[in-house]
C-alpha cells in the first residue's frame, strides 16, 4: 500500500477530536478525506451508514478480521469492535486524497507504526478528566455505565501522549481548531491559513 499522507487524530472520547476532524475536512486546500471505520457498536440516532461508520454485527466483524481485511482493529469497549479497513484507505488514496482518521489511541499508534514516513499522529488533550465527564454527560447519548467505561479508558489513554508526533490542547475550541489547521497545512504542504488570532 502506498499513497498520500495519513493524519491521525487520537484522543480519549469526549476530548473534541471529532469536532476538530470535521472542521479540517471542510478546508478544501488540505485535500482530506475521512477514513470511515467499521464498527460493531449500535448506530446512534443521527449517524449514517457509510458516512460515520460501516456498521456490522460482531460476527461479521470477526469474519473480516479472519480475512485480514483490517489495517488495524480494536475491541475498544467490550463487544464493540472498531477497525480501519484496508479497502477504505486504498479507495481514498486512489482518489488522490490525504486520509484523516478519528480513531482511538492504540489504533492510531498502530497505523503510525505501519506508515511512519507518511503519518502525522496528533494527540488531542482534554483539559481534565472532570471536564471530560461533563462533556460526555452533556452529549448524553449513552448510559452512565457506558460513560464510566469511557472515562476509565480515558485515564489510561492520557498517559500515551508522549508517543504522538504532536499534541493539541483542546482547552479553547477556536484555538484548537486553528492550531490543528496550521499543523495539517504544514504537513501536507498546503499554504498556511491566516487567522485574526495570534
Ligand atoms: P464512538 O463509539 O464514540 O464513535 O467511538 C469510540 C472510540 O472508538 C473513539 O475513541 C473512536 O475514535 C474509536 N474508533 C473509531 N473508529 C476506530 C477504528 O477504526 N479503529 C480504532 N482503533 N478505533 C476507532
Amino acid at each position: 500500500m502506498e499513497g498520500g499522507k495519513l493524519l491521525i487524530f487520537s484522543a480519549p472520547s469526549g476530548s473534541g477530536k471529532t469536532t476538530i476532524v470535521q472542521y479540517l475536512l471542510q478546508q478544501p486546500e488540505l485535500n482530506l478525506a475521512f477514513s470511515v471505520s467499521a464498527t460493531s457498536r449500535p448506530q446512534r440516532g443521527d449517524e449514517v451508514e457509510g458516512v460515520n461508520y460501516y456498521y456490522m454485527s460482531a460476527e461479521e466483524f470477526i469474519e473480516q478480521i479472519k480475512k485480514e481485511e483490517f489495517l488495524e482493529w480494536e475491541e475498544v469497549y467490550r463487544d464493540n469492535f472498531y477497525g480501519t479497513l484496508k479497502s477504505e484507505v486504498e479507495r481514498l488514496w486512489a482518489e488522490g486524497k490525504n486520509v484523516i482518521f478519528d480513531i482511538d489511541v492504540a489504533g492510531g499508534l498502530r497505523i503510525k507504526r505501519k506508515f511512519p514516513e507518511q503519518t502525522l499522529a496528533v494527540f488531542v488533550k482534554p483539559p481534565s478528566i472532570d471536564e471530560l465527564k461533563i462533556r460526555l454527560k452533556k452529549r448524553s447519548t449513552e448510559s452512565d455505565d457506558k460513560i464510566n467505561m469511557r472515562i476509565a479508558k480515558a485515564s489510561v489513554e492520557l498517559a500515551t501522549e508522549p508517543l504522538f508526533d504532536a499534541v493539541i490542547k483542546n482547552y479553547d475550541l477556536t484555538e484548537a481548531l486553528h492550531e490543528a489547521h496550521r499543523m495539517v497545512a504544514e504537513y501536507v504542504g498546503a499554504p498556511p491559513p491566516e487567522f485574526d488570532d495570534k
